[in-house]
């Protein structure tokens, strides 16, 4: 797999990249707005050159036929080996408070669902062989690929024709692929990508088949248009996690784009596109890893309020005691969720791959979006005010200042400097910019709260079941299920 300096050697060049606010940013390496972001990816990879100990989480365990590889870039087989994968996740995540959401993992779960629905819809050899390939890609070099489900930015909404409302259209198909035109929505972290996985919201019909493409971030004709950066301060100490984690989102421009062949993959059924949707088959991969980004939040604000009980001299306050446990709580039941999906999975692909749960997940997503807010609240009242008023470094060694400084937050065993550092990594944590865009990213990367209630409706699989045992509790003949009328 690739050095972190390999990583960042390949987005320099040939992409275009806009940030809505500064403009067109020549090199994303070294430019100040994104240089620190690269280099958080750049370790991504620089980890995981090699085991750090025989009992690294991040790595596949030791065995006589195979040497130790990264853990999150491999195929699951059995229930142990996606639990294996969702420590990994855990570890990943909590590095960048769960900022850091789109990462070569995700990648791999993209492309195995990707497998797992050319599988399902009985493609040719050919295709299912395309599909295989590109996902042994990125287990092979970490390939870093991202995913937008397809649809065309709001403007085209209002577009006359349901043709004209779509996101992109084939210009014409030639030997080496097909040339693409249109504009990509929102989706995250491809200025860092290598790829960028359209899924079958675009509309493309190729032949029988709605189409999903792959398209290469540095291809000739493509755009990034990327959000305006997570305001914050210049200075690292005032901005500890924005200024390392701001993974960006960007609509993709498509202008006379090629896309190679083996990076095309027919997936729905142009007659019935619902009909084993890739987007329905990643759904419960790409959530999967989600999940664990929103979890991981909400681990590192465990971690910060045990910190700030410390740092604030409240460890033995009942009041913050209670607050403690109540996140506590919260973290533990979707922490089980997030076990359950993976030592329960789902059996049912052809590829003999268990998929993480889609019942379990659907509890712990919904719960974790009606949590967040609690957590982020417990945060902002157990460091009072002083998390508003702390000082930068700056003043700390500002000798006019110093000492009155250290008065006002030394103490305790800790410095001023200390407690200070500790109360802006809360602030940058609940009340930044990236946390406002995280909280965005709850709500609408995969549907929110709306869509996953409608999801657990649909697999709860005991309801007639329930319902059946109820009645019969009582000493009265009842309709059989079948015969029960919905309106
Ligand atoms: C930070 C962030 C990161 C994201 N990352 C990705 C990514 O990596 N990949 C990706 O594919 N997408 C990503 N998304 C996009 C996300 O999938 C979309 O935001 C989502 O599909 C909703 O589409 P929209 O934002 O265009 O909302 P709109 O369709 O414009 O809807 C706006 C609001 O109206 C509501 N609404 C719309 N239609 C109806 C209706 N008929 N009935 C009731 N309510 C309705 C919606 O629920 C929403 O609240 C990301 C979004 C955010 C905010």
């Amino acid at each position: 797999m690739k050095s972190g300096s390999e990583y960042a050697e390949g987005l320099r060049g040939a992409r275009v990249v806009h940030i809505v606010g500064e403009g067109r940013v020549d090199d994303i390496t070294t430019d100040p707005k994104t240089a620190a972001t690269t280099r958080s990816y750049a370790e991504w990879y620089d980890r995981r050159s090699a085991p750090e100990s025989p009992t690294d989480v991040l790595f596949t365990p030791a065995s006589v036929d195979s040497a130790r590889t990264p853990v999150e870039l491999t195929i699951p087989r059995t229930a142990n080996d996606l639990r294996a994968l969702g420590v990994a996740f855990e570890e990943t995540m909590l590095a960048s408070a769960g900022n850091l959401t789109h990462d070569p993992a995700y990648g791999n779960l993209i492309a195995i669902g990707n497998l797992d629905a050319a599988t399902r819809m009985n493609l040719s050899a050919e295709h299912v062989q395309a599909a295989a390939a590109y996902r042994d890609l990125i287990e092979k070099e970490g390939r870093f690929v991202t995913l937008a489900f397809g649809g065309a930015p709001v403007g085209y909404r209002f577009n006359a024709t349901a043709e004209e409302r779509q996101a992109l259209h084939v210009v014409e198909e030639r030997a080496e692929g097909v040339v693409l035109t249109g504009r990509i929505a929102m989706h995250s972290a491809s200025p860092f990508a290598d790829d960028v996985y359209i899924g079958i919201g675009s509309g493309v019909t190729l032949g029988d088949h709605r189409a999903a493409f792959a398209v290469a971030v540095d291809s000739p004709g493509v755009r990034l248009m990327a959000r305006k950066i997570s305001a914050r301060h210049e200075n690292p100490f005032l901005a500890p996690l924005s200024s390392r984690f701001d993974e960006l989102d960007a609509q993709m421009w498509l202008e006379n784009v090629v896309v190679p062949w083996d990076r095309v993959f027919p997936t729905a059924s142009a007659a019935s596109p619902a009909a084993a949707r890739p987007d329905q088959v990643t759904w419960a991969w790409t959530n999967w890893h989600q999940l664990y980004c929103w979890y991981a939040k909400g681990e590192f604000s465990l971690g910060l309020a045990l910190a700030l009980s410390d740092i604030m001299g409240q460890k033995g306050n009942p009041k913050t005691r209670e607050h403690l446990t109540d996140m506590m709580v919260e973290l533990e039941a979707v922490r089980s969720a997030l076990v359950a999906s993976e030592l329960d999975p789902d059996w049912s692909s052809p590829t003999g791959i268990p998929s993480p749960n889609l019942r379990h997940l659907a509890a712990g997503s919904l719960r974790m979006m009606q949590n967040q807010r609690k957590l982020n609240e417990i945060l902002r009242i157990i460091p009072g005010s002083s998390m508003v008023t702390a000082p930068s470094d700056a003043e700390l060694a500002d000798p006019v200042l110093a000492a009155g400084l250290e008065q006002s937050f030394g103490g305790g065993g800790y410095t001023a400097l200390q407690r200070s550092a500790v109360l802006h990594l809360a602030w940058d944590h609940v009340s930044s910019a990236l946390d406002a865009r995280e909280s965005a990213f709850e709500l609408h990367a995969n549907g929110g709260a709306g869509l996953w209630r409608t999801k657990t409706e649909a697999i709860f699989p005991d309801r007639d079941r329930l319902v059946s045992r109820v009645l019969s509790v009582l000493d009265v003949e009842m309709p059989a299920a079948a015969e029960r009328v919905t309106v």
